[in-house]
């Protein structure tokens, strides 16, 4: 490979969690670099993803800006399994080098302008370099605070430079932008997320990606008595999503004439929890025709009525699959924040007509016998009920 007097520009890529991993390390990171590779297809850069000694690299095509490279780092910055990701210069194994791709790699800061303090850290991990990297410190701190006058600090600068000295090359790049962390998407298998139109199971489900799942959405909708109006935002919302994951599918179930049931098969108190294990039902009943593993729902203890312990352990004995519940400890406050961090606050506060709302008892049961729900069941025949929902289901392609 050819480099220019200045070297190649690249983003650097952290991996988080990964790096804990033993013998099942390499397919962790293979994995990783496959999400990486499908993510940055939409930008449209001729860009070659490899992995280096313990961290990605992603190489843009010769002439890159360090706009265009801002952009790939903004992308992948989405990507599970990350933990940093840096902008940064690919260039020859030569002390010269080095401080040329250090002095323009600042001169891109906004730090400059300002006077900021900084610091150089280096890393010699081929001894055969000419330098130590105190030396490498003292020699590109030194040029940096010739050419710009920034007043260097060691303990906690305003801007750092970091200087690899790999095998074959040596890194060098500033402060980068914090990645999701997490597993790669797809290390732990596949799920069905129980996708309302609602603030928290979006967060469950990114929650749930993050642990190494690739996710499909299913959503009930109150159709054909209610509008299409929570599928819309389902869709929103999926879509929202799929930049943590890629290839998302949602899956809608008209969902009205089986609550009419449920209404009319009397026990008003017990509507809500006769509802939810239908849905988990036919949840499961879809699960397997897609070969996923779990379900994942955004159910927190004692949120509403339906998330008592009583009731989720009715829940939970609806199905033989597990069903995931990564919020179960969390605060409303806790995940309306990490709604609006992982952008999908805004689409679940628009207004909707949930299914939900249907069956909205006076006062809902808070300790529901499984005995009682069993005779529901019973009368509505659920398990055929559930195989023709899970028959009835469409669709929506992104
Ligand atoms: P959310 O904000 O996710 O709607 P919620 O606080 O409103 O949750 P519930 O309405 O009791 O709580 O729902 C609990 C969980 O049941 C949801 O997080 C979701 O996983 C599932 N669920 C509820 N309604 C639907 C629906 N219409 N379609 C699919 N899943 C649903
Ligand atoms: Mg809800």
């Amino acid at each position: 490979m050819s480099m220019s007097a200045l070297g190649e520009p690249c983003v650097l890529l952290k991996l988080g969690e990964i790096v804990l991993k033993g013998k099942n390390r390499d397919l962790f990171e293979r994995r990783l670099v496959d999400n990486i590779r499908e993510a940055v297809k939409e930008l449209g850069l001729k860009l070659d993803v490899r992995k280096r000694h313990g961290v990605i690299a992603i190489f843009l095509p010769e002439g890159a800006t360090a706009e265009q490279s801002e952009i790939v780092a903004r992308r992948v910055a989405d990507v599970p399994g990350l933990v940093w990701i840096h902008s940064a210069w690919r260039v020859a194994k030569d002390p010269d080098a080095v401080l040329k791709a250090s002095l323009e790699l600042v001169s891109e800061r906004e730090e400059v302008k300002r006077g900021a303090t900084f610091a150089v850290r280096s890393r010699r991990r081929d001894k055969r370099f000419p330098l130590r990297s105190n030396e490498l410190d003292r020699l590109v701190g030194g040029a940096i605070n010739d050419a710009y006058g920034l007043p260097v600090r060691l303990k906690d600068p305003e801007l750092t430079v970091f200087i690899e000295v790999d095998r074959d090359e040596v890194f060098v790049f500033t402060d980068g932008i914090p990645g999701q962390g997490g597993l790669p998407v797809g290390s732990s298998g596949r799920a069905l997320v129980l996708m309302s139109g609602g603030i928290d199971s979006p967060v469950a489900a990114y929650r749930m990606m993050r642990r190494g799942l690739h996710v499909d959405f299913l959503h009930f909708s109150g159709i054909p008595f209610t509008t299409s109006e929570s599928i819309y935002k389902a869709y929103a919302l999926v879509r929202k999503l799929d930049r943590f994951q890629g290839r998302s599918r949602l899956w809608v179930v008209p969902f009205g004439k089986a609550q009419q049931s449920i209404r009319t098969s009397g026990q008003d108190r017990l509507a809500v929890i006769a509802q939810r294990r239908l849905m988990l039902k036919t949840a499961e009943e879809v699960a397997h025709r897609i070969h996923a593993a779990a379900l994942i729902t955004g159910d927190a203890l004692g949120q509403v009525s339906s998330q008592t312990l009583t009731n989720i352990t009715a829940q939970d004995h609806a199905v033989e699959l597990p069903i995931l519940r990564p919020l179960v400890g969390w605060d409303k406050t806790e995940i309306m924040a990490e709604a609006r961090r992982i952008g999908t606050l805004e689409i679940s506060e628009l207004p909707d007509e949930d299914c939900c709302s249907l069956l909205a008892p006076k006062r809902a049961e808070t300790r529901a016998k499984i005995e009682d729900l069993k005779q529901i069941e019973k009368r509505l025949d659920a398990e055929e009920l559930a195989v023709q929902l899970a028959d009835s289901i469409q669709e929506y392609k992104l």
